[in-house]
């Protein structure tokens, strides 16, 4: 896929795209209407029982806690939680799902008109041009925006089991001998959100899905796995010409397992259907298959409607009724959003937002730096948050760990910060003395004591070895001294070499600056 093509495609094209996102409450310990446990894999059909199997005369009985971790989902994210809504049932036939229908919710969930903002660096494709509906928003001069995504609802349902193909390659049907079904999972408690066709590019679709994601964590009610599935991304997609207001036809991809794949899917999505409609073709509404192999999808299904699933009210269950008090308490366990946080870290520490940002995406992270500037104070915060956006982050990122499984602990990066900040090492030692403290689990003082790094900041012993070499290199000083300031370059080199590499370079060019003037 070429970029140009993508740009070229863009001009003339304008993508809406609506997302429909499920995640699991892993938090629930048990299923949605039976007393099941909640676990991820573990030995087939171990986890099962005649509700969640789906027998005759099974009645299930909802769990509480699961529609209390939607109400909180739905207040984070701004929604308008229903004073009655009811489940639905939703035929199909599907093997892992042995009611043959599942208990889903309706046209009367429990939230709906929500809203979540998305931060869209600038640049390149990542651009959302301009609009002609409204929806355009100004960008910073440095390109960045917020796009307002909004939420058209959330509700509860069950999920089905799962299949496994064996004897074919990796997992898929094609050349499968045998299917199974698992129905370990079968009832887990799952949250269907869907957004608005509010999104317009595959980066701001992919910063959707991370927010959310992030919401989701604060909250707790989710681990939302993309791996083992407890988070899945549908993306809808279609193209519509720019200028203009009417949607076009839309197709839903299915299978995204990363936040990558959806942003790849949805560009694959763009160049095919713009191909099809520059071809004076039509796109077709149906369900297609992202192959993250293959790079591209491809035809699943043809798309069903509403009417196809034949909803009508669960009959054995009676519907809701929240009161005032019971949205209120839920109101009362929401946790700081990773709005506000963001915010406050900007406020309480001073930080740039670029810094509050990428520290506040994860909670782990904003967990460290919160910890380790408590200790330091706010002066130190944004040392502290260099520390830790470049070399702690790099270090994460090549040994492939989080934070919390790393040796480095908030005091270390505090004590270091520390040490550069008192002058005792350089911020050139600092680096390596990160490296093997990250290494080690070593205090950062430990180290510097053992290595012997300490910087030299002792004027008078620099100001010895500054006069040997003035005294050795007459005509470098004469040269100096008759305007080629450039070669104060070759003293600090001299002095450094001298002094080891030890000797503290403001000091050394103060001492320098002094004696090579008088
Ligand atoms: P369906 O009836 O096919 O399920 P919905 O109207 O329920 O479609 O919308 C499903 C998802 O598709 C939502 O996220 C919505 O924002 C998005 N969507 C709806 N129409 C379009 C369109 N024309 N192009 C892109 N996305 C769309
Ligand atoms: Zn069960
Ligand atoms: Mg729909």
């Amino acid at each position: 896929m070429s970029k140009d093509r993508l740009l070229e495609v863009l001009e003339r094209w304008e993508p809406v795209i609506g997302l429909e996102i499920h995640t699991e409450l892993t938090s629930t310990r048990t299923k949605m209407f039976c007393g099941c446990e909640v676990a991820f894999g573990g030995e087939p059909n171990t986890r099962v029982c005649p509700v969640c199997l789906g027998m005759p005369g099974a009645l299930p009985v909802p769990n509480q806690y699961a529609i209390e971790q939607t109400v909180l989902a739905g207040l984070a994210t701004e929604c308008t939680i229903a004073p009655h809504s009811l489940f639905h049932r939703k035929q199909y036939f599907y093997p892992d799902m042995p009611k043959d229908y599942q208990i889903s919710q309706y046209d009367q969930p429990f939230c709906e008109d929500g809203q979540i903002l998305v931060e869209v660096d600038g640049g390149g494709v990542a651009q959302r041009l301009d609009v002609a509906d409204g929806t355009g928003v100004t960008p910073a001069e440095d390109g960045s925006y917020t796009a307002r995504i909004g939420i058209t609802r959330i509700h509860l349902e069950e999920d089905t089991g799962k299949m496994v193909h064996v004897g074919g390659s990796e997992g898929r049907l094609a050349g499968a001998t045998k299917s199974l079904v698992d129905f370990n999972r079968a009832g887990t408690p799952l949250i269907e959100l869907v957004s608005e066709p509010d999104i317009r590019t595959p980066e701001e679709a992919r910063r959707f899905a991370q927010k959310l994601r992030l919401i989701w964590l604060s909250l707790g009610i989710s681990d939302c796995s993309m791996e083992e599935g407890s988070m899945r991304v549908d993306g809808n997609i279609s193209l519509r010409k720019r200028g203009t207001v009417e949607f076009g036809v839309k197709a839903e991809v299915k299978n995204m397992n990363s936040f990558k794949s959806l942003h790849d899917a949805l560009v694959y999505e763009i160049l095919r259907q713009a191909e099809l409609l520059d071809s004076g073709g039509t796109v077709v509404q149906e369900t297609r298959h992202w192959d993250v192999g293959a790079k591209r999808t491809s035809a699943l299904r043809s798309k069903e409607a509403a009417h196809d699933y034949r909803y009508f009210p669960e009959p054995d269950m009676t519907p809701f009724e929240f009161s005032e008090e019971f949205i209120d308490g839920i109101r009362q366990r929401l946790p700081e959003l990773p709005d506000a946080k963001k915010i406050r870290f900007m406020a309480t520490w001073g930080l740039p937002v670029h810094d509050a940002t990428v520290l506040t995406s994860d909670l782990e992270m904003a967990e460290f730096f919160e910890a380790a500037v408590t200790i330091g104070g706010a002066e130190r915060a944004k040392p502290i948050a260099n520390l830790m956006l470049n070399d702690l982050a790099a270090h994460l990122n090549a040994a492939g760990i989080s934070v919390t499984a790393s040796k480095v602990v908030p005091a270390m990066v505090d004590e270091l910060v520390a040490l550069v900040e008192e002058g005792t090492i350089s911020g050139k030692q600092a680096k390596d003395v990160f490296t093997e403290m990250a290494e080690t689990g070593d205090a950062p003082g430990a180290i510097v004591e053992i290595r012997g790094l300490k910087q030299v900041s002792d004027t008078g012993a620099i100001e010895a070895v500054v006069d040997r070499i003035i005294a050795e290199n007459p005509d470098k000083v004469e040269g100096y001294r008759s305007g080629r300031t450039g070669l104060m370059g070759f003293f600090v080199g001299q002095v450094m070499r001298e002094m080891g590499g030890q000797a503290n370079p403001a000091v050394v060019n103060e001492v320098l600056g002094r004696r090579l003037s008088s």
